[in-house]
């Protein structure tokens, strides 16, 4: 494969086992003139392993932005340079994304090289469903603002994918058992592709008690991925609180209308509110 001059490519490597690497990924890195990488000190052990000697140079959180100027002057001026993090593809709760955004507004050709990601393939393997699936990332750190997070998301029918830092675990996963109910299903994957990769389908009552009983699940990097929320079955009375605002309505308009306008406020059903209240006019007749 021939590196192009000017080019930015964003490279994804591997989240543990170094074989999962692409040949593209190994020529691109040993062709190009520099590798914009998260950690270099981390990066240097996988390019020491494939005997990869590019330079490297550092672009993390903190320094991205004043980094990025740089960067596009050396593209433009004719460079090429490949963007890795530590893990995974960059841009996925990795830096990038100032740099790739800069670049698009340069002019400058952006390449993806697509690879591992620890969504992808926690989700791959999860036994949930993956036909449609929100990333939250990472959930706040602090116990208040994660719970209310964890309550905006409780309506949530897709499935919901979280990376989580291993000392929040435990604090994580009973905050999503108290939140979103004991028998939500949770897939826990841990460490994947390393050694102590742990694989676990279950409910959120039984994964908080397993990873409490066993330090060994409260170390390494965790995916959890959750089951959306139930569909509710179709002659199941609409939330009180939908209920409320339609009644608050029916006081001054026609059923229809006051079905329509309580289902916009309440983000329910249309359908569901005028049936439900058609059948309740119908029995107090
Ligand atoms: N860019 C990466 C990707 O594509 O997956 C993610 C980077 S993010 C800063 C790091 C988080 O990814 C970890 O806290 C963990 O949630 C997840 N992660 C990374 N490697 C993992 C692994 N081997 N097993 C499980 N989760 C992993």
């Amino acid at each position: 494969m021939s590196i192009e001059a000017g080019t930015l490519y964003i490279v994804a490597t591997p989240l543990g086992n170094l074989g999962d690497i692409t040949s593209r990924a190994l020529e691109v890195l040993s062709g190009v003139d520099t590798i914009a990488a998260e950690d270099t000190r981390h990066s240097a052990r996988l390019l020491q392993h494939y005997a990869i000697s590019t330079p490297l140079i550092a672009v993390h959180e903190h320094n991205e932005r004043q980094a990025s100027g740089a960067l596009i002057e050396r593209l433009q001026a004719g460079e090429s340079i490949a963007l890795i993090s530590d893990a995974g593809t960059p841009l996925i709760s990795d830096p990038g994304y100032h740099l790739a955004r800069a670049a698009h507004e340069a002019g400058v050709k952006l390449v993806p090289l697509p690879g591992p990601s620890a969504l992808t393939t926690a989700l791959s393997v999860s036994g949930l469903p993956t036909d449609h699936f929100c990333f939250e990332g990472f959930l706040p750190a602090k116990q208040g603002p994660r719970r209310k997070r964890l309550e905006a998301l409780i309506a949530e029918r897709r499935t919901l994918v979280f990376y989580e830092a291993p000392h929040r675990i435990l604090d994580t996963l009973n905050d999503m058992r108290d939140t979103l109910g004991e028998a939500r299903p949770i897939f826990l994957a841990r460490e994947l592709t390393k050694s102590f990769e742990t694989l676990r389908l279950t409910t959120l009552a039984e994964l908080c008690e397993w990873v409490a009983a066993d330090p060994n699940q409260q170390r390494g990097e965790c995916v959890l991925v959750l089951g959306g929320a139930e569909e509710r079955p179709r002659d199941e009375a609409p939330p009180e609180e939908a209920l409320r605002i339609l009644s608050i309505l029916r006081e001054e308009l026609p059923l229809k209308q006051a079905a329509a306008l309580a289902a916009k406020i309440s983000g329910e059903k249309k359908n569901a509110l005028y049936k439900y209240a058609l059948e309740m006019e119908k029995e107090e007749r």
